[in-house]
């Protein structure tokens, strides 16, 4: 890596960890300010060739600064067959949310969606200062539409679904749709046995080669 491209990707992380957009501009206006004080969770890799794309950190994420340190990181390094060394090595995975920061809960006490604010201001910049990445795990919708735009089904199971199609395509990287890995989706996985038993081994075997 040239000290140029090692310069822009320390000014982007600088940048970001500096972002206050949500708290200080709301884009609904300031009733929808951020309710708490801003932490950018964001892996960005100069030589990591998987992107993990997934939604926004939970609390937890917000507190400890580590993505998927939780019980959905487990599920999802089991899914890898990866352990948490591989998992949080840089130069392996680039992890980066549809949203940086925590969004806070709904009234029902569930996670809100990623903050709209973050796509648009920084997604478009951090994919392209990744252009190693060969392989995009999109986890949930908010990420399948955007690595997937129009090729994104109307179910997020049928997104699922259509991986071969998908992990094909000559568009950019190969993008693999996956559903969150949270308890929450653990009646899903139930439902869709096809996932455990077609998509696992295939995504085992793409991230063993990508990580050698
Ligand atoms: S969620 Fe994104 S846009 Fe909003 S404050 Fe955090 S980094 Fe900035």
């Amino acid at each position: 890596m040239t000290d140029g491209r090692k310069d822009d990707l320390e000014d982007l992380r600088d940048a970001i960890a500096a972002c206050r957009i949500c708290r200080d501009a709301p884009a609904r206006g300031p009733d929808h300010r951020l309710p708490h004080e801003p932490r950018p969770v964001a892996v960005i890799s100069s030589s990591a060739r998987i992107l993990i794309s997934g939604q926004a950190p939970g609390l937890r994420v917000h507190q400890s600064g580590l993505p998927f340190n939780d019980a959905s990181g487990d599920r999802l390094r089991l899914w890898l067959g990866v352990d948490r060394e591989q998992f949080y090595d840089p130069r392996l995975f680039a992890i980066v949310p549809m949203g940086f920061c925590f969004p806070g809960y709904d009234a029902q006490g569930s996670d809100l969606p990623p903050r709209r604010e973050c796509a648009p201001r920084w997604r478009s910049q951090v994919v392209d200062a990744m252009p190693q990445i060969e392989l995009v795990l999109a986890i949930g919708q908010y990420a399948q539409a955007w690595h997937l735009g129009d090729r994104r089904a109307a179910t997020m199971t049928e997104t699922v679904r259509n991986w071969r199609i998908h992990l094909g395509s000559n568009i950019g990287p190969a993008v693999l749709a996956l559903p969150h890995p949270s308890w929450r989706n653990t009646s899903w996985l139930k439902k869709n046995p096809w996932f455990e038993a077609d998509v696992l081994p295939v995504l085992r075997d793409r991230v063993g080669k990508l990580i050698i």
